[in-house]
């Protein structure tokens, strides 16, 4: 049915079959303008030959169909001249985008196969110090019995129903000069194209081309991988005939670590401390990634704040690739003060007067009320603020909206 030298329709609009998408949209326009149904009443036909030929050529898809197809195959039923118009508009419409899809599938050679991603859980310390891990997979690998032919040399034959194509093309007229064309998946071949005698079928993959096999990556998670980072094994994923197979790509997962977070190459940590740490120096010892014993000192006569953060530079995560060089240490203190009433009114003074002392109050000029100072628990909130996280952490959004913070954000 391939008629390969048809370019009726780059003749229509007069212009080579080579021709680019600027050229035909020129060509067109131009066109169009001429023959336009209200410059040129008896030009109607023109017009919508020149329309339908533009919305072919102008639609990728549509253009390569017609470039290797042409329009022979369709036109067969349309009794040849005349109307080629809204019947072949039509048709192109129809059937013959779907057999397109097809083509691309089986038709472009040596495609590629899929690549197969798996999700690989690693620890901080595993990150910190590199690892070597095995894993093992099933793919599908050629079958070597028969080199992937599914069959004896020979015994593989092109099916006869489909003649190798894998679908079935079916003509169907519905009005006199009016076809549609429908494709169906072969059923003598099931798609494959080719069909193998049941008794020259190879034994080992019985015909199927390839077996399941089992197989174990030696993986090599470097120092310094992070999380999401890809390790790739090119050409390990399932092995099918006429497929270049594609990769087995691992993605790193960090797990969460019960003492450090990671950000980047630098690793966090909160350490708690007492009141007397805080005010006259300390020295604690924690276990690092790799196992060794880190002792931090911190001389008295220097204060920690609550809240605050230290470092201690290069005790961070190894660079990838470069692993000698590291990452920082950020060290929170958590400082806890004591209970009340820790200690007697006597004490209490005696402390006071060690302390550095009390900023000088104001004289107070005028009338005062004295209040209230109250415990106050922060998780459970008291009035307002409990109805504002209320609204914070509903997921609803009618509810969300009425938020105020929300509200603005969203103007
Ligand atoms: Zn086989
Ligand atoms: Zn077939």
């Amino acid at each position: 049915m391939a008629n390969v030298a048809d370019t009726k329709l780059y003749d229509i609009l007069g212009v080579p079959p080579g021709a680019t998408d600027n050229e035909l949209k020129k060509a067109y326009r131009k066109l169009a303008k001429e023959y336009h149904p209200d410059k040129n009443p008896n030009a109607g036909d023109k017009f919508k030959e020149i329309s339908f030929a533009y919305e072919v050529l102008s639609n990728p898809e549509k253009r390569e169909l017609y470039d290797r197809y042409g329009e022979q195959g369709l036109r067969e039923g349309s009794g040849g001249s005349g109307g080629m118009d809204d019947i072949f508009s039509h048709i192109f419409g129809g059937g013959l985008f779907s057999f397109m899809g097809n083509q691309s599938r089986s038709r472009n050679g040596r495609r590629r196969g899929e690549d197969m991603m798996h999700p690989l859980k690693v620890s901080l310390e595993d990150l910190y110090n590199g690892k070597t891990t095995k894993l093992q997979l099933s793919k599908n690998v050629l079958c070597s019995s028969c080199n992937g032919q599914g069959g004896k040399s020979g015994a593989v034959q092109k099916c006869s129903a489909c003649r190798g194509r894998g679908v079935r093309i079916m003509i169907r007229q519905l009005a006199p000069g009016m076809v549609q064309q429908m494709q169906s998946v072969c059923s003598d071949c099931n798609g494959e194209g080719e069909v193998i005698n049941e008794k020259d079928r190879c034994k080992k993959c019985e015909g199927k081309k390839v077996i399941k096999e089992v197989k174990i990556l030696e993986v090599h998670v470097d120092k310094g991988m992070k999380h999401g980072q890809r390790i790739t094994f090119t050409g390990e994923a399932d092995q099918a005939p006429g497929v270049e197979p594609g990769d087995i790509v691992l993605l790193l997962q960090e797990k969460e670590n019960e003492v450090f977070q990671r950000e980047g190459n630098d690793l966090h940590m909160t350490h708690k401390i007492g009141l007397v740490e805080a005010l006259c120096g300390f020295q604690f010892t924690f276990k690092h990634l790799d196992g060794r014993q880190i002792v931090v000192k911190y001389p008295p006569g220097k204060v920690i704040e609550p809240g605050c953060v230290r470092v201690v530079r290069g005790e961070g995560m190894p660079q990838y690739r470069n692993p000698f060089e590291k990452g920082d240490l950020y060290i929170k203190f958590d400082v806890q003060f004591p209970e009340n009433n820790w200690i007697s009114p006597e004490k209490l003074s005696e402390l006071e007067d060690l302390l550095p002392s009390r900023p000088e109050v104001p004289p107070v000029i005028g009338d005062t009320e004295e209040v209230d100072l109250q415990e106050f628990d922060n998780t459970r909130g008291s009035g307002g603020g409990q109805r504002r996280e209320a609204y914070n952490d509903s997921s609803d959004e009618e509810s969300a909206h009425h938020g105020p913070g929300v509200q603005c954000a969203h103007q």
